[in-house]
């Protein structure tokens, strides 16, 4: 249910695991008692059963992604250093690339080391960036 704001916060460059559905509750809260993560849920029942959760109210991305950066201030320097499929962080080039890239980029690629998916400038939409801007979720930083 929280796809989207998953994929919102591995851009932003947290580690952001996300369950598939075959997973019990139980089996998600063991995962984040030994990983010491956080359990961000829309379901109210787990969030009860787990100390370190936050019980996601709204539906909208916005005001999620509001709750996130005040459980754990981002960083600018993290933005855009995960994979937005599988959590992995991304190292420069295009060694192990799995996808056709646009070969001018090539001085902007990185990939993922572990799903191969390829990154470069452009990639990540402006769209997000501004999102994230219009949010003043970066704020802080600014100036600095
Ligand atoms: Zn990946």
């Amino acid at each position: 249910m929280l796809g989207r704001l998953a994929r919102y916060m591995r851009i932003m460059g947290y580690d952001t695991m996300y369950p598939n559905l075959e997973i019990s509750d139980t089996e998600l809260i063991e995962i984040c008692q030994s990983e010491e993560r956080f359990l961000l849920s829309r379901d109210r029942q787990i969030c009860r059963r787990y100390k370190r959760s936050m019980y996601m109210e709204s539906d909208r991305i916005e005001e999620q992604i509001m709750q996130v950066v005040s459980l754990e201030k981002p960083q600018r320097s993290r933005l855009f250093t995960r994979c937005t499929r599988c959590n992995g962080i991304l190292e420069k080039g295009s060694l192990n690339c799995r996808e056709e890239f646009d070969p001018r980029k090539l001085d902007t690629v990185y990939h993922c080391p572990i799903c191969g998916r390829c990154y470069w400038d452009g990639t990540h939409s402006d769209n997000i960036l501004s999102k994230l801007n219009s949010l003043g979720v970066y704020n802080e930083d600014q100036g600095k």
